[in-house]
């Protein structure tokens, strides 16, 4: 059998889970629809049919104080309950079995009637939280005891109460946001009483047969969070309560240190749980989780013993089928999450509805169906980066008959690009999953041939342009001397020297300084990205850890110094990612980068490249100067084709190439071959 450890079974309680994958709780914007949840439904359905072992839902809220952000779904009424059970009975007639997670956001919520055990300010809520009052907090127990009760009324398999992530029940837990001096603050034993009753409680109103699934914050990376010793005293309070498993949870959502991100190494926490479980004091299962996202990975994690399931939620955005595929022995079909968050967090951080950069399906699987063409076309892709890679899959499974051209001896356009960047390797996937499904689906595919005028004219029914972009040049004197250089080009192998100008100030400009401020580790990764970002690795799970797990950040100085430039005054990473800038930000700032704004270009010569600084001129006498300046559309094709009366569609880069964006190209590529 592929992948033994995580293909096993387990046995929770009354409930046999047929593998050891836990699909983490993670929302998707579609758990506040009204009626009866058919999106929601159809989601966890296709998921569950895909054979993912137990799905957790998006957090729902005991009360309204609870709530995210105004009008989040809330679980408090037999009329809701009602409405959930369409959820689980299409997640239990796919044949899989569901928990819903009770989620209090307490400070973190997102409205001005947000409750916390203390009146502090989160740094991440303009609102100010209220106080609770010793009966509140004896309320807002009694809320989640009457949720969990709801939630089984409404058919669902168990709840996870949501302990970690720097939510209510982890403010209750630590000094940093619990202040009281009444019977739930002051002393450890006081601190925690909060989750504990609340295990406790629900455990009472439930019965034994149904999972509560507790995930409990096991690396608070705050200044005054827990230490090692409090969690180990917890994770056994809350076994003692009626727990079934523990799940793990890493990083308080105020944490300035990556937990999820593609910088984040493969499996990089499954140390915390390990450590855990190597302590030996509970013996109900224990899930691990963060960036665990492929089969090999989470066997490998199951292996070691780090723990008894994994928890992936992204990964089953990107390919609801990652189970099925893992356990029929092809790994290489699975559409990989590549941890960019672009599609997935960014979304529902700008309060838009979830979904996946390489899998445009993702939480749109009512409105996104991919139905046979009624007469298969002759479709010629031009170009294969995102954009005409997916259109050509897309095209294919419609039953078309489609050739795909690529003037480069591969595939992967900008993707070809980025996997070259430190921390983006797993770019690579998507490009292999995309080369899968193009053999699988007899995708003729012509590799380093540039499509001619005449063979587009004559030999397909339609043609899609995707052709992609060139970097733009700059155009100031000296543009084309020995030491200018664009990001392509950088990012290929040119040389480059030790004093560096980056033009250019967006995605790209970044990665490029990443690029180029980037030492390999010497040793084991792990402790190379703990120590750059000032996590006490080595101590914590031992009675010498730090408070939170936090330590002085330590890095070698980089080889290069690189200074980036922008002409405008605004904010250099406005561009960048919403839940992902600030790492690029941070990592360019340890490594000392330097940012010039309100930069006018002169000229590049021997001596460097000249600029003026509200008028000022100044040299910077750098070695090479690297242009990120953005990109222009490729698509010379279209106009004679368009001319001859042949029948084209641009997308991608082609199409648009400011604020290219790969989850446009794949999501335009998928749409247009599905009204093909
Ligand atoms: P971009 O975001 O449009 O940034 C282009 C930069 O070049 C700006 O800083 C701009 O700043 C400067 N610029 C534009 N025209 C110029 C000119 N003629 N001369 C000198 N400077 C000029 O483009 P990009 O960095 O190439 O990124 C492209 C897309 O890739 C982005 O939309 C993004 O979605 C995506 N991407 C994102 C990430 C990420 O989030 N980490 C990483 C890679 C790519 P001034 O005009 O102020 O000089
Ligand atoms: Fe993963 Fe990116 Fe898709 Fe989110 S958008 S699920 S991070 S690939």
């Amino acid at each position: 059998m592929p992948y033994p450890h995580l293909l096993a079974p387990l046995q929770v309680g009354h409930v046999t889970l047929p593998n050891r994958v836990l699909m983490g709780s993670m929302h998707v914007g579609l758990e506040e629809e009204s009626g009866p949840f058919p999106k929601l439904s159809a989601y966890f359905a296709e998921r569950a049919r895909g054979g993912v072992g137990l799905i957790v839902t998006g957090g729902v809220a005991p009360n309204r104080a609870g709530q995210v952000k105004p009008f989040a779904s809330t679980l408090n009424s037999t009329r809701e309950a009602r409405r959930h059970r369409y959820v689980t009975e299409a997640v239990h007639e796919a044949g899989g079995r569901i928990v819903m997670q009770i989620l209090h956001a307490g400070r973190y919520g997102y409205h001005p009637w947000n409750v916390a055990p203390t009146r502090l300010k989160s740094p991440i809520s303009p609102f100010a939280p209220w106080g609770l009052t010793s009966r509140g907090v004896r309320g807002t127990v009694a809320d989640f005891v009457r949720c969990a009760k709801l939630a089984q009324e409404a058919g669902y398999d168990g709840v996870e109460v949501m302990g970690s992530e720097g939510y209510l029940i982890n403010q209750f837990l630590v000094t940093h946001t619990n202040r009281r001096t009444d019977e739930w603050g002051g002393e450890y034993a006081s601190r925690m009483r909060f989750p504990v009753e609340i295990v406790a409680g629900i455990r009472e109103a439930v019965g034994p047969d149904f999972l509560i699934v507790y995930r409990l914050s096991m690396l608070d990376l705050i200044p005054d969070g827990s230490t090692w010793d409090e969690v180990l005293e917890l994770a056994q309070a809350v076994e003692r309560a009626g727990a079934s498993i523990l799940n793990t949870g890493i990083g308080w959502h105020e944490a300035r240190i990556p937990t999820i991100a593609t910088v984040v190494p493969r499996g990089a926490f499954a140390w915390v749980t390990r450590r855990l479980r190597a302590a030996g004091v509970v013996k109900i299962p224990l899930v691990t989780s963060n960036r665990i996202n492929t089969p090999e990975v989470a066997e490998e994690v199951l292996a070691s013993g780090a723990a008894d399931l994994v928890s992936m939620a992204r990964p089953l955005l990107a390919d609801p089928e990652f189970v099925a595929k893992a356990a029929a022995g092809t790994p290489e079909r699975i559409n990989t999450c590549i941890a960019c968050n672009q599609a997935c967090l960014d979304h529902i951080f700008q309060n838009k509805r979830a979904t996946c950069l390489v899998n445009p399906r993702a939480a749109y699987e009512t409105e996104f169906v991919v139905t046979r063409a009624g007469e298969p076309r002759r479709v010629a892709v031009v170009g294969g980066g995102p954009a005409g890679l997916s259109a050509a899959v897309s095209a294919a499974e419609r039953g078309h008959r489609v050739t795909l051209f690529e003037a480069d001896a591969h595939l992967g356009g900008q993707f070809d690009l980025a996997r070259r960047v430190p921390g983006k390797e797993e770019f690579a996937d998507t490009i292999r999953y995309f080369r899968t499904r193009l053999m699988e689906l007899g995708v003729e595919v012509r590799l380093g041939e540039r499509a001619g005028l005449d063979a587009l004219r004559t030999g397909f029914d339609v043609v899609v342009i995707a052709t992609g972009v060139l970097p733009r040049a700059v155009r100031f004197p000296g543009a084309d001397h020995p030491s200018v250089r664009s990001y392509a080009e950088v990012l290929r192998g040119a040389p480059v020297g030790r004093r560096v100008a980056v033009i250019g100030t967006g995605g790209i400009g970044h990665d490029v300084a990443e690029f180029l401020t980037h030492r390999a580790p010497e040793g084991d990764p792990l402790v190379a990205f703990f120590a750059e970002w000032g996590v006490d690795y080595a101590a914590w799970g031992t009675p010498a850890a730090t408070r939170g797990g936090l330590t002085a950040a330590t890095m070698e100085a980089p080889e290069r110094e690189v200074t980036m430039l922008q002409r405008s005054s605004a904010k250099a990473s406005k561009r960048l990612g919403k839940t992902t800038g600030w790492i690029h930000r941070a990592t360019l700032k340890n490594r000392g980068v330097k940012l010039l704004s309100d930069v006018e270009y002169d000229r590049v010569d021997d001596a460097g490249l000249h600029i003026r600084i509200r008028g000022e001129a100044r040299c910077l006498e750098v070695d090479t100067v690297v242009v990120c300046a953005g990109q222009e559309s490729q698509n010379a094709l279209v106009a004679p084709l368009r001319a001859a009366g042949v029948t084209v569609h641009v997308i991608g880069g082609a199409e648009e190439a400011a604020e290219l964006d790969a989850k446009r190209a794949i999501a335009r590529g998928a749409r247009l071959a599905a009204a093909l």
